[in-house]
């Protein structure tokens, strides 16, 4: 199928909060509790359809690295990218730390305009954090981004996330 604009978009954030479970909920509707760690780095795509034009998401998952810290600007791959989703576990308050550490890296690294969503992973379950707002506020030095609270599991805001993602990417470039 032809498309008419390509872009390559990157999932990031702490082990474990979800990143891969989203991609694979997102292509393929499946949710799987025993899923693997991914080693490495690897993309799939998706065609979306956004206002009569076809829009292809080339989505890369991010595994291993960020237990090494390796900074994104060491990555040539990352060169491409139209689009950082810094995920974060809704339970896990540690996992909002890496999403600080991503922002600075990414703001490091880039130099022109790229779009930047935050996504709190695992909003089915009972025991979140508090204050949520507020820590992101302090996280995101006055910069206002955008944020979802998903579920891979039950598929919340799965959808829209990468439409929104599709559509302002394609309204951007
Ligand atoms: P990654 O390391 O960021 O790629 O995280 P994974 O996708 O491997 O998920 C880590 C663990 O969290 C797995 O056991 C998943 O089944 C679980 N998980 C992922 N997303 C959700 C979610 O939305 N809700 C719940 N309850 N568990 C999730
Ligand atoms: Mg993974």
């Amino acid at each position: 199928m032809s498309f008419d604009a390509l872009y390559p978009i990157f999932l990031v954030g702490a082990s474990g909060v979800g990143k891969t479970s989203l991609i694979i909920k997102y292509v393929d509707d499946v949710f799987n509790l025993d899923l693997k760690s991914n080693v490495g780095i690897d993309y799939i795509t998706k065609d979306v359809s956004v206002e009569e034009e076809e829009i292809r998401l080339q989505i890369w998952d991010t595994a291993g690295q960020e237990k090494f810290q390796i900074s994104i600007s060491s990555f040539s791959i990352y060169k491409n990218a139209k689009a950082f989703i810094i995920v974060f576990d809704l339970t896990n308050e540690d996992s909002l730390q890496e999403v600080y550490n991503y922002l600075l890296e990414i703001n490091n690294s880039y130099k022109s305009d790229i779009l930047i969503v935050l996504v709190g992973n695992k909003c089915d379950l009972e025991n979140q954090f508090e204050n949520l707002e507020e820590k992101i506020k302090e996280i995101s030095n006055e910069k206002e981004f955008k944020l979802f609270k998903t579920s891979a599991k039950e598929k919340i805001n799965v959808n829209e996330l990468f439409y929104y993602i599709a559509k302002t990417l394609k309204e951007k470039f």
